[in-house]
C-alpha cells in the first residue's frame, strides 16, 4: 500500500529509530509499502521513517523501479567503513523541490540485515554509496540539510518557512 511521505519537520523525520528486532510479516508489510510507496514516487531510496514508522529499515534502488534485482532492503544497517569524498547534488521525497550538493563519502562498507534476516555487508563507491549514506542517515534522523554548512541550511529553511507559511508545505 502506498504511504503518504512525511516532509521535513515532522518529528519523525528528526530522531534516531528503533532497531527491528525481528522480521515479522508486519516488518515485511512494511517493505511492501516502502517499496511501493518509493516507486510511485520516482525515488532511488526511502527510510522507514519518511512513512512514520520510526525503525531502522531503508531501501535503495538506483533503478528506481526498472529493475527489481536492484532492490536493496537494509535492516539495522551500521556504516562500518567509509573512504573518501564526492560531492553532488542530492535531494530527498522528504524535501520535494530542493537540491543541494551534499559532500559524502566515496566508499563505503555497510552491515545490515536483508529481508530473510540474513546479516549482509555490502561494499558500495559513487552513487551506491551515496544513497545508502542518505539512507541510513535518515535512520539517525539525519537529513541531507543537517550536513550543509550553516549558510547553505539556513537559506533552505528560510525557504520552507516561507512555503509553510503559504500553505504548501
Ligand atoms: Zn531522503
Amino acid at each position: 500500500m502506498r504511504r503518504p511521505i512525511l516532509r521535513y519537520g515532522d518529528p519523525l523525520l528528526h530522531q534516531k529509530a528503533a532497531p527491528v528486532a525481528a522480521i515479522t510479516p508486519a516488518i515485511d508489510g512494511l517493505i511492501e509499502d516502502m517499496r511501493e510507496t518509493m516507486h510511485v514516487a520516482a525515488g532511488v531510496g526511502l527510510a522507514a521513517p519518511q512513512i512514520g514508522e520510526s525503525l531502522q529499515v531503508c531501501l535503495v534502488d538506483l533503478s528506481a523501479g526498472r529493475r527489481p534485482d536492484q532492490l536493496l532492503v537494509l535492516i539495522n544497517p551500521d556504516v562500518v567503513e567509509r573512504d573518501g569524498m564526492q560531492l553532488k547534488e542530492e535531494g530527498c521525497l522528504s524535501l520535494p523541490g530542493i537540491e543541494a550538493t551534499v559532500p559524502r563519502p566515496w566508499r563505503l562498507t555497510v552491515r545490515a540485515l536483508d529481508r530473510d534476516g540474513d546479516l549482509r555487508e555490502i561494499r558500495a563507491e559513487g552513487l551506491l554509496a551515496r544513497a545508502i549514506q542518505h539512507e541510513v542517515d535518515h535512520l539517525n534522523g539525519i537529513l541531507f540539510l543537517d550536513r550543509l554548512r550553516p549558510v547553505y541550511r539556513w537559506a533552505i529553511t528560510r525557504r520552507i518557512s516561507r512555503l509553510r507559511r503559504a500553505g504548501k508545505w
